[in-house]
């Protein structure tokens, strides 16, 4: 009775053990799909924070795009076609369109390369290309008080009115044209060509006292930032008229046909005096080479335009 007594005890021992099994796989069965949810649930927690946080980079990332972006679209992402563009100058050039709606983005982007949206002589640099016939001088572009060309030559006394100098490659161009000239019954005479610092500050502030600066201004480079310092410019006559008049020749007209096979361009023109900041010098001629004068006669332009497009990067 006793042994049987036990056996049932067992037994129910064994129950109690197989309905706490029971109870232990419901529960992990019953608990283990919340255990997943939220498994889940905090994933998407995760993931929710991720997105934020992506979200709110995006955002930033949109938002610097955008100011910038904002201001290419007023240039018409111009940028992205011209190698010339300068970041830098972004405000600038939207500031000078809206000061000139008018003129297209391209010579927005050229123009204020140049200069144009300050005063002239307000922003001085040095002037680039010393010593070679890429060099740039004009109301921006300063030489220095010091500078002096190397290799000036005399230019022959049949080819010039006294003794003169040019750079050896603008002199040597020189007296070819000249003489190519001479053989079709033109004359082709410098007048004035290599001019140090202080003989152009005498020439300016001669002008000054003459006329006022301002009107010098409009005629007359004030030292360091002529062309003629460079001994790379002539003006030039026919040994006829005054060189004031040369525009009145026949040697003009020749000039234009001929002058860019030596390697000279026409530097000052009417058309050009807002660029150039001088009046119209028909007489002036300024040696680049035969590459740059050849493009220029093809795609007629300043040189100041020149050398923002291809030179100034
Ligand atoms: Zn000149």
């Amino acid at each position: 009775m006793a042994k049987k007594g036990k056996k049932k005890k067992n037994l129910f021992l064994l129950a109690d053990i197989l309905l706490a099994v029971i109870l232990i796989v419901v529960g992990v069965i019953i608990i283990n799909p919340f255990k997943s949810d939220n498994k889940a649930k905090d994933k998407e927690e995760v993931k929710g924070t991720d997105e934020n946080q992506n979200e709110g980079k995006d955002k930033e990332i949109v938002k610097e795009k955008t100011e910038e972006e904002i201001k290419l679209e007023k240039l018409n992402n111009i940028n992205e076609k011209l190698d010339f563009f300068k970041m830098e100058n972004l405000d600038r050039y939207i500031a000078y369109k809206e000061k000139n709606p008018n003129l297209d983005d391209e010579t927005v982007v050229v123009y204020v390369n140049i200069g144009l949206d300050q005063e002239f002589y307000t922003n001085r640099k040095d002037s680039p290309f010393k010593d070679t016939n890429k060099v740039i001088t004009n109301k921006f572009y300063f030489l220095g008080e010091n500078y002096v060309p190397k290799d000036l030559v005399k230019i022959s006394s049949a080819n010039s009115a006294r003794e003169l100098y040019l750079q050896k490659d603008a002199a040597e161009a020189f007296e070819r044209m000249a003489n190519d000239a001479k053989k079709e019954g033109y004359t082709i005479r410098a007048v004035s060509t290599y001019r140090s610092y202080s003989y152009q500050q005498g020439l300016y502030n001669n002008y000054v006292n003459q006329d006022g600066k301002a009107a010098a201004d409009t005629y007359s480079a004030r030292a360091g930032y002529s062309e003629h310092q460079t001994g790379l410019a002539a003006d030039i006559d026919n040994a006829n008229l005054s060189y004031t008049s040369f525009g009145l020749s026949k040697e003009f007209n020749w000039m234009q046909e001929n002058c860019y096979k030596y390697g000279f361009i026409l530097r000052y023109t009417k058309a050009n005096e807002f660029i150039t900041g001088y009046k119209d010098e028909p007489w002036h001629y300024r040696y680049v080479g035969v590459e740059i004068a050849t493009y220029i006669k093809e795609h007629p332009m300043t040189y100041e335009e020149y050398f923002v497009r291809f030179l100034d990067k």
